[in-house]
Parts: C-alpha cells; structure tokens; sequence
C-alpha cells in the first residue's frame, strides 16, 4: 500500500548526522544503491588519468557514508567507469589487479555499508574473464561494471563472448554504465549548451548497447546473463515497442530469429531506478516489470538525492514492489545477507 509507505518511511530525510532507516509496511528495509562510483588513483595514474572528483576517493568514505545515512541508503555497490579500454594487456592486468584489491580494501573497511563491481580489462576478453572470476573468488567482489562500448566494439562482438560465458557460469551481475557516444562526439552533433554527451549521450549509449545484445542474439546465447543497465536503460525502455515493430515492418532486416520477442527481454534485464520522476517509474516497471528495477544514486554526481522517496512516491507500486526496487532484488543479485 502507497500509504503505508509514506507514513512509515518518517519523513523525507534524516536529521543531521542521524541514519535515515527506511520502513515499508512496518518493516525495516535495507536499502542497496546499485549506481555508485568511486576511483581508485594508483591504478588511474598508469593511464596517466586524474581523479576527476575528491569525493570518489577512499579518504572521503566518511563523507559518502554520512550522504548514504542521510538519503537512507544502507549498501552501496561501487563500481569504476572505465577508462582503460584502450590499454594494452600488461598495463590492463597491473590496473585492473590494483584496482580490484582497492575496491575489496574498501568493502571490508565497512563490509555492512559497501558491496563492489570489479573492474574489468573487456578489450581482452580471455582476461577480463579471468579477471572477473579471480574479482570474485579471491576478493568478493559481486560482479563487474563495464561500459557500454569497447573502443568503438558492440558489447555483442563475439570476441567479447568468452566473458559473457564467465559471468553467466558464475551468475554474477554485470552493471553496464555508459560514456558517451564518442563516434557522435566527433561529429559536434553533441556540442554546444546542456552538456549532451552526457544528458543524452550517456543513456543513448546504453540504449545501443542493450539494443546490441537483444537483436544480435547475446542474450539468447547467454540466457542465464544478470545484466543492469544504468539510467533506467536510457530511451530503450521509453520507446521498447519500436524494437517489436521492426520485426513485422522490415522483416527481411532480421537475421536469424529470436528467442522471443525484442520487448520479452527488458524482462529479463535490470535496470537502475534513475529516471526522476514517478511517471517514468511507473513505465519503467511496466515495460520491466517491478522485480527488475534497483534503486539508483549516481553517488557522488549529484543528478539525484532523493532516490529512496523517488521509489516510496512513485503511485500504484505495492509495499512488495516498493521493498524490491529500494533493495530486495539487488539483495538477492549482489549476495548481501
Ligand atoms: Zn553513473
């Protein structure tokens, strides 16, 4: 019930300094951010990259647990974007090995408050693969974060499918964040007021990319794939019919068939619930169905705060719903206990 969760959640903030305990039903909720970065520079430096914001360092973790206590937010599942796309294999397995050990020194600083992604090399694919299992056998991590492209590459490339093979073997989640398109970037098409290569770039490409692993037949090789796609997706949930559409309307563009419908398989996906308003929730978990929605921050960029009442106020969710979306899936995908 709606109601229920409104005036059980107390309020839409904690007070300074105090952790905002998030109730739906009468029951305690622990909730999981599945969109939270962070960076690690000994690893950024071998690319000769800086930190681009104090607050995705490890010395400000008092700082993002005191924004995680006040928005309510009990676990946070880290995750790096990767620049290191373009490195060579020696540079690749050196960063990604720093990067990994960081990310578990940070998780078992506060195993309570913090979960991670590894990062992996995906341009080698065979080491991304080991890279991924090794993340998770020897350092906990929960599954990967990768991006939305690979130096030009579809994440559907077939080179790619010996990690897709990994992740579906080890039935970890896999959090695709996007960077941009850098092929429109070229063209100027994304200049100019508004900071496009973001505001549109960043969910264009991932609505690419998930479009990729639909209609290329990734997703039918690899049925078991846990995959999230941040930002809601992008456009693709928003306009999900017309991917149904060309199958009747230009038929002999279709190579192959598919298991199912393109549509079917946003069911199958995850996405994050960072699309601001209640409306595109709603739509959202309509075309996804509620139980493929995880709750979203971005932390520390500062798109939303209010992801936790986001998900309470969003009209015609049950408390079930509710309580999923703000963690119970993400729960049960990233082995929280
Ligand atoms: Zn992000």
């Amino acid at each position: 019930m709606a109601e229920t969760a409104f005036v059980s959640c107390g309020g839409t903030g904690a007070p300074q300094g105090r952790r905002r305990e998030v109730v739906v039903g009468g029951k305690r909720v622990k909730t999981v951010d599945v969109h939270a970065h962070c960076a690690v520079p000994a690893a950024m430096a071998l690319m000769g990259r800086k930190v681009e914001a104090e607050a995705l360092l490890q010395s400000s973790m008092p700082a993002r647990i005191q924004a995680m206590d006040a928005q309510g937010i009990d676990v946070e599942a880290l995750s790096i974007n990767p620049y290191w796309y373009g490195a060579d294999r020696d540079i690749a397995q050196k960063l990604i090995q720093i990067q990994n050990e960081a990310l578990a020194e940070i998780c078992g600083a506060a195993p309570d408050r913090f979960v991670a992604f590894a990062s992996v090399a995906l341009q080698h694919p065979d080491l991304a693969a080991e890279q991924l299992e090794q993340g998770v056998k020897r350092y906990g991590l929960r599954g990967a974060g990768l991006g939305g492209s690979v130096e030009g590459r579809e994440l559907s490339d077939p080179a790619f499918h010996p990690f897709w093979a990994k992740a579906e073997q080890l039935g970890v989640l896999v959090f695709i964040h996007p960077q941009g398109t850098a092929e429109l970037e070229k063209t100027g098409r994304l200049a100019g007021n508004g900071l496009l290569t973001n505001t549109i770039g960043n969910p264009l490409e991932t609505t690419i990319a998930l479009s990729h692993l639909i209609f290329e037949g990734t997703l039918d090789r690899f049925p078991g794939l846990k995959i999230c796609a941040a930002h809601g997706g992008g456009y693709l949930p928003s306009y999900a019919a017309r991917s149904d559409a060309v199958q009747t309307t230009f038929p002999q563009r279709m190579k192959g068939t598919l298991a199912k419908r393109p549509t079917e398989y946003l069911r199958q996906l995850y996405f994050d619930s960072i699309v601001f308003t209640p409306e595109a929730l709603r739509h959202l978990a309509v075309e996804a169905g509620p139980a493929q929605i995880v709750m979203g921050t971005d932390y520390p960029f500062p798109w939303t705060s209010t992801s936790v009442d986001h998900i309470l106020g969003t009209p015609g969710l049950s408390d079930a719903d509710r309580i999923a979306m703000l963690g119970g899936t993400a729960q049960t995908l990233l082995k929280i206990p």
